[in-house]
Formats: C-alpha cells, sequence, structure tokens
C-alpha cells in the first residue's frame, strides 16, 4: 500500500460507479476523489483519498428512493466481500464497526449539522478495499437488484 497515490479515484469506487451505472443509468455520479475535510470537523474525509463515491439518488422521488433503500440494503449485504466500510443514505447509516443501519441525524460534536444524505447516497471503502480491482459479488448482487425492480414493472404493467 506504501505506493498508493491517494490523491485521485481508487479503483473499487471507479468500478462500483460503473457497475451501478451500467445498471442504473438514472444514477448520477457525484464524484469520488474530493480534497475535503467532512463538513464541520478538522477530519480528511474518506472523499480526500477518493475511498469514497457519493450516488446521486433523491430520495424525494419514489422512483429514485425506491432504487436507493433496494441499492443500501445491497452495498450492506455485500460489504464485508466488498472492502466497503460504510454507507449512508436517507437519514441511515451502515457501518463494518457498529452495524446497522442506524439514525444518521442531528450535529457532530463541533455543533455542524450531519448532512441528511436525501439527494445522494455515501458508499466508503476502507483503505485495503478501495484497492479491488474487482467486486464479483457486489456486481452480480446489483444486477440481481435491477432484475428485481424490471420483473416488479412488468407485473405492474400487466395489471394496469
Ligand atoms: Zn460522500
Amino acid at each position: 500500500m506504501g505506493n498508493v497515490n491517494w490523491a485521485q479515484d481508487q479503483p473499487a469506487p471507479r468500478r462500483a460507479i460503473r457497475m451501478i451505472h451500467a445498471n442504473f443509468p438514472q444514477v448520477r455520479n457525484l464524484g469520488i476523489f474530493v480534497c475535503r475535510n467532512i463538513k464541520g470537523t478538522n477530519v480528511r474525509s474518506a472523499h480526500a483519498e477518493g475511498r469514497a463515491l457519493d450516488i446521486g439518488l433523491r430520495a424525494d422521488l419514489p422512483a429514485e428512493k425506491f432504487v436507493g433503500d433496494q441499492l443500501f440494503r445491497t452495498l450492506i449485504d455485500s460489504a464485508r466481500r466488498s472492502g466497503i466500510d460504510n454507507v449512508i443514505w436517507n437519514r441511515q447509516i451502515w457501518s463494518i464497526s457498529l452495524g446497522g443501519p442506524r439514525p444518521w441525524i442531528g450535529h457532530y460534536k463541533s455543533g455542524a449539522l450531519k448532512n441528511p444524505h436525501t439527494d445522494h447516497l455515501h458508499v466508503e471503502w476502507t483503505r485495503d478495499g478501495s484497492q479491488l480491482q474487482r467486486l464479483d459479488f457486489l456486481d452480480l448482487q446489483i444486477s440481481i437488484v435491477r432484475q428485481g425492480i424490471e420483473e416488479l414493472a412488468t407485473q405492474q404493467q400487466s395489471l394496469a
């Protein structure tokens, strides 16, 4: 890991957004590497090492919330095998250290308001996990989610 350039997008989040966007063209890539601190703190965000990904989905739009909820579940279920450390979506967080989903509301110790993540889903990899070139398990799970949503849409159309 000594020769990793952390000032750029890391392989795992790069791979993940490519596969998620291929399955769900409606999601927006809001960025991986961004040099910034966690809001209201002096702590470097995982984005500052290119190992966090923001997936643009709006929780106030039912169709996007549905996809976001399914992706949130799938990312949690795939976390251990995919090197994922934590996932935040729509006022909820899951992390490898504390489990969950748990409420993600209120303020940091600094007093800054926590971003509720109602307009994007944050996925963060561990440093080791971020170097994974392949995410085969996650890849499969995401295509299963897409197939499930497509089947649901077909059933709804045939009932209409
Ligand atoms: Zn983020």
